[in-house]
C-alpha cells in the first residue's frame, strides 16, 4: 500500500465458541499483515491470554498447513475476568507492553462486546471477523464456521434417517443454536425434516402432535424433527417427553452437541475466512477502529461492532414457509 498504515503492530486472537475456519482466518490475517509490512502477534486463548500476557510474534510460516484444520491454533476461552474494568486494564497494559496498536478479534457477539469495552476504555482499535457457527451476527450473510456446522449436522441427520427408515422410527435431533435458529433451519430443510423448531418461531406441541398423526395416517413410517437447543420447548429431551405425554408418540432422541463445532472447514468457510481475514487487516491499516468486516450479497461491508450484536439478524421467513410445505 502506498500510504503509511495506521497501525504498526497488530494482535490477532480467537475468542468465545470455536468455529471451523478460524484457522484460515488467522492465516489470512498473518499473511496480509506481512504483505503490508505490519508486525503481527498471536494472542493465545482469547481475552484470558490478553490478560495473562500470552502473546507471541507470528511469522509467515507459523500459519503453514492450518487452512484445512478445524479448531483454532491460537486456542480460545471464555474469560469472565474480562467483564471487569480491572481485567480489561490488565489486557490493555499487556498490549502496550508488546507494542500492539491494533487488534483483529475473530469471534462472536460476546467477543465483540468485550472488544467494544476495550475500545471505549483504552482506545485500542479493534476490527472484528465474524467467527461463530451460530450465524447470528448482524452485518454479514454468513459467519465463519456456520456452513461447516450445518454440513456436520446434515451428515448426522442423514445417518439417523438411514436407521430411522430401517426400523420405522421417529427421531428428534437437537442441533446447536441457543439464541438463533440458523443451523436448525438450514439443516432441517437440507435434511428433509418434517418439523423444525427454532427460537424465532412459536412452538405448539399439540399442533405438532396432530400433524404427526396426520402424517402417519398418510403413510409415513419414520419421521425426523430438528430442534434448536434454544427453542422455547427446552430442547430435544423435553420435546420427546411432551410428545410422549400428550400424544403417546415415542421418539428416539439424538443431541448432536459439540461435534458441530469440529471438523475440517468446508470450502465456503475457508474462502470466507480468507477474505475476511485479509479485509480486517486492510481495514486496520486504513484506520478503522471499531467495525466488523462481513460479506453481504458478495460484497465486503463494514458494520459498527455495536450494531453486530444489538441489531437482530432475522431468519428468512420464506425458508420457514418452504420447510412447512416440503415436509408434507
Ligand atoms: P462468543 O464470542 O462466541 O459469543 P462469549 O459470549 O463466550 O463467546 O464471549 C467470549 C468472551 O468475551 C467472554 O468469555 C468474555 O471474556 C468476553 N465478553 C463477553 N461479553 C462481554 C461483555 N459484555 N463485556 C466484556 N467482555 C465480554
Amino acid at each position: 500500500m502506498s500510504e503509511t498504515p495506521a497501525v504498526r503492530r497488530i494482535g490477532v486472537y480467537t475468542s468465545g465458541g470455536d468455529a471451523p475456519g478460524m484457522n484460515a482466518a488467522v492465516r489470512a490475517v498473518v499473511r496480509t499483515a506481512w504483505h503490508l509490512e505490519i508486525g503481527v502477534h498471536g494472542i493465545h486463548r482469547g481475552y484470558a491470554g490478553m490478560m495473562a500476557g500470552t502473546i507471541e510474534p507470528m511469522g509467515r510460516r507459523s500459519v503453514s498447513n492450518i487452512i484445512q484444520q478445524g479448531g483454532t491454533i491460537l486456542k480460545t476461552s471464555r474469560a469472565p475476568e474480562f467483564h471487569t474494568a480491572e481485567g480489561r486494564r490488565k489486557a490493555a497494559d499487556n498490549l502496550r507492553a508488546h507494542g500492539i496498536d491494533g487488534l483483529v478479534c475473530i469471534g462472536g457477539d460476546g467477543s465483540f462486546r468485550g472488544a467494544l469495552d476495550l475500545i471505549n476504555e483504552h482506545g485500542v482499535p479493534v476490527v472484528g471477523v465474524p467467527g461463530t457457527i451460530d450465524n447470528d451476527l448482524y452485518g454479514t450473510d454468513l459467519t465463519i464456521g456456520y456452513d461447516t456446522a450445518v454440513n456436520t449436522a446434515l451428515d448426522a441427520i442423514d445417518k439417523l434417517r438411514d436407521t430411522g427408515q430401517s426400523h420405522d422410527r421417529m427421531f428428534i435431533i437437537e442441533v446447536m443454536g441457543r439464541h438463533a435458529g440458523f443451523i436448525g433451519l438450514a439443516s432441517g430443510i437440507g435434511g428433509g425434516a418434517e418439523e423444525i423448531l427454532i427460537p424465532e418461531t412459536r412452538t405448539d406441541v399439540e399442533a405438532i402432535a396432530k400433524r404427526i398423526h396426520q402424517r402417519t395416517a398418510a403413510g409415513k413410517t419414520s419421521l425426523i424433527m430438528v430442534v434448536a437447543e434454544g427453542d422455547e420447548i427446552g430442547g430435544a429431551i423435553a420435546l420427546g417427553e411432551r410428545l410422549k405425554e400428550s400424544a403417546g408418540i415415542d421418539f428416539r432422541v439424538s443431541i448432536l452437541g459439540h461435534m458441530q463445532r469440529g471438523g475440517r472447514p468446508m470450502a465456503i468457510d475457508r474462502l470466507l475466512a480468507s477474505r475476511l481475514g485479509y479485509e480486517a487487516v486492510n481495514a486496520l491499516a486504513a484506520g478503522a477502529f471499531n467495525v466488523m468486516v462481513g460479506e453481504v450479497n458478495g460484497e465486503i461491508v463494514h458494520t459498527s461492532l455495536e450494531d453486530t450484536f444489538t441489531r437482530k439478524k432475522p431468519i428468512n421467513p420464506a425458508l420457514v414457509e418452504l420447510a412447512e410445505i416440503l415436509a408434507q
